[in-house]
């Protein structure tokens, strides 16, 4: 088995054979207004002081998690990819490594993932399926994102398509119908997806359970350590009311049996747990 070795971010021993490495695909800027949706500025700009730049972005991480289990090995999100142009990649800020390269320096060959479980189908969560010339990145994976995502992602709403890159999704269709999740579904014995909704129309959380502790991925439903409260969504998410909604319902939970979190953003302090007073969540960084 191959050794975690110090180009992991971070990792943790589950329970029973499973374990989890937290690999960063690169960073990007994105729109801190846009971030931080309907929420006054005069309430996070305080939050943000330290990364901020002079056009308002936030410094965002690509997380990504790759899991170990007995039977087999799942990579949790992509990053934004290879593929993107000199000019996107200038006006997005984006820095790599993408993740084949960030994984292989960390002693994983993407031929030895078995599935890909990505929370949506984004560009900065999908891209990475892909290597620069089209084909794909790990050959031998499943490709496992919700029916009802991959129905939005490639139909004609205009406000609902913007968020995706058409071209690039089409690439991976074939890939990704084959092993589309309708709802919830175990990958792999401990480690599944379930439906979500509320960022986008097929959005989906992870969970790996461990015999010794459970460890969630909540997307870009949690994206950095301000999102543990329910009503603070992004200007993306298509479906504020469902975001509002199911986050207090999986922070509940997460906060009563006391699992490892996992941020989608977070660039700086991306693994921790939330804790609930009352009608009230924060997240705790451990890490
Ligand atoms: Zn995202």
């Amino acid at each position: 088995m191959t050794t975690i070795n110090e180009s992991v971010h971070w990792s943790a021993e589950l329970g029973g054979g499973t374990r989890v490495a937290l690999i960063q695909a690169g960073r990007f800027r994105s729109d801190a207004g846009a971030l931080l949706g309907v929420v006054p500025r005069m309430m996070w700009k305080d939050l943000v002081a330290d990364e901020i730049d002079h056009d308002h972005r936030l410094l965002q991480a690509l997380n990504c998690l790759l899991i170990e289990t007995p039977s087999g090995r799942v990579l949790v999100e992509t990053g934004i990819g290879d593929r993107i142009s000199d000019k996107g990649r200038a006006m997005r800020g984006y820095e790599g490594p993408w993740i084949v390269p960030a994984l292989e320096a960390a002693g994983f060959a993407p031929d030895s993932v078995d599935a890909i479980a990505v929370s949506h189908l984004h560009y900065d969560h999908a891209g990475g399926a892909l290597r620069a010339d089209g084909s794909l990145a790990f050959p031998r994976a499943k490709f496992i994102a919700q029916m009802a995502e991959w129905d939005m992602a490639l139909g004609m709403n205009p406000r609902l398509i913007a968020s995706y890159d058409q071209p690039e999704l089409r690439l991976i269709r074939d890939l990704g119908m084959q092993s589309a999740a309708d709802g919830d579904v175990e990958i792999v014995p401990g480690v599944s997806v379930f439906a979500t909704g509320g960022h986008s129309a097929g959005h989906q959380g992870v969970i790996v359970r461990g015999q010794e502790r459970t460890l969630a991925f909540f997307g870009d439903l949690c994206m950095r350590p301000w999102s543990a409260n329910p009503k603070w969504v992004t200007a993306f998410d298509d479906f504020p009311l469902d975001s509002v909604a199911v986050k207090a319902e999986l922070f509940a939970r997460a906060a009563a049996e006391g699992w490892t979190i996992v941020l989608s953003h977070e660039p700086v302090h991306p693994v921790g747990r939330i804790t609930r007073d009352r009608d009230r969540f924060s997240f705790e960084a451990s890490v």
